[in-house]
């Protein structure tokens, strides 16, 4: 079955650079999100997820720099357009829900006045009357009543904050979604709430989205796909299902073994060890200090993310013989 891809991203590094050294923090990433789709990234702090949503806006700043690679939206390579075309791109053809967005909200500004600024900037003309009928609509979408656009930010609980960055992120009805930890400091039943939200907002708008995060169970309720990401690499991407069910990756098989599951009784165990630093890291793969099997050949060579099945690619010397 071929699908539509809406995002393309091939060979992405991006390093941050340093006096003494550039710090990969993005390295050789390659990933496919099709229309339609949610695909959630997962990883450590510090595993580049985070980099690599704000490089995929161009939104990252010095010493972070792209150092090759493509990302192809639609027909362009969004690395290669100038500054003021990438401005139209942003928001109108992908957009991003930043982390703690909730907070970036202005304060001393009523929730309409913060929503009818972002739609001006790019909707010249529009009457005031029109304008009011897309903040109401926007509310609308992300399940908010019209009466919080005379609120100001502080009158708001997290959860409706969060959402009414959400409607923000949707004014020109982008095509990609990219949402980093949209839940994060929220409580667990608010959680739920924006996670639906942003799956309603992806299924009316037919948007592909890329929802950013470290909550395993949430991500397991709320992507098509989940991709690992794990010292500035992408080690593991499969459709959801596959990776509960049968995790490929050494790496995965502990994220999920640390899970508590309500049908199973069983230990729960952790992953030994730390994620490396991205300024020492081990040799050959990156994940070998932690790995229950490693070999001589893990601390060697570097394993590429290979395809496996048709929808499945991970980058371990030792997946053939898990699937022996
Ligand atoms: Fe473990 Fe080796 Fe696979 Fe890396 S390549 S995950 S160290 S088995």
């Amino acid at each position: 079955m071929t699908q539509d891809v809406s995002l393309q991203v091939n060979n992405l590094r991006v390093h941050y650079h340093t006096q003494d050294q550039a710090v990969k923090a993005v390295d050789d990433v390659t990933f496919s999100l099709y229309a339609g789709e949610r695909l959630g990234i997962v990883g450590e702090s510090g595993s580049g997820k985070s980099t690599l949503a704000l490089a995929l806006m161009r939104l990252h700043k010095p010493p972070a720099k792209i150092e090759g690679g493509e990302v192809i939206l639609g027909e362009t390579d969004i690395l290669k357009v100038n500054r003021e075309q990438m401005r139209q791109v942003r928001w109108s053809e992908i957009s991003f829900i930043p982390q703690g967005s909730m907070n970036s909200l202005n304060p001393v500004m009523k929730i309409k006045h913060q929503m009818s600024d972002a739609i001006k900037a790019h909707q010249q003309g529009w009457t005031q009357q029109k304008i009011s009928d897309r903040i109401s609509d926007l509310l609308g979408r992300v399940g908010l009543s019209n009466s919080i656009a005379d609120m100001y930010p502080h009158e708001l609980s997290g959860g409706m904050k969060q959402r009414v960055c959400i409607a923000l992120a949707i004014v020109l009805e982008p095509r990609a979604i990219i949402a980093d930890e949209p839940t994060s400091a929220l409580d667990v039943v608010v959680q739920r709430v924006v996670i639906q939200t942003l799956n309603d907002i992806q299924q009316q708008l037919n948007a592909a989205m890329i929802i950013i995060g470290h909550d395993m169970g949430l991500m397991a309720q709320s992507v098509d796909r989940l991709a690992v990401m794990y010292a500035g690499k992408m080690v593991d991407v499969s459709p959801v299902s596959s990776f509960f069910n049968d995790p490929l990756h050494p790496y995965s098989q502990l994220l999920i073994s640390s899970l508590p599951s309500p049908d199973e009784k069983r230990e729960l165990t952790g992953i030994p060890g730390m994620q490396p630093s991205l300024l020492d890291l081990p040799s050959g793969c990156a994940f070998h200090p932690r790995c229950p099997i490693a070999v001589e050949k893990c601390r060697q060579q570097i394993p590429p993310l290979r395809q496996i099945e048709e929808s499945r690619r991970t980058a371990c010397h030792l997946v053939e013989e898990k699937l022996r």
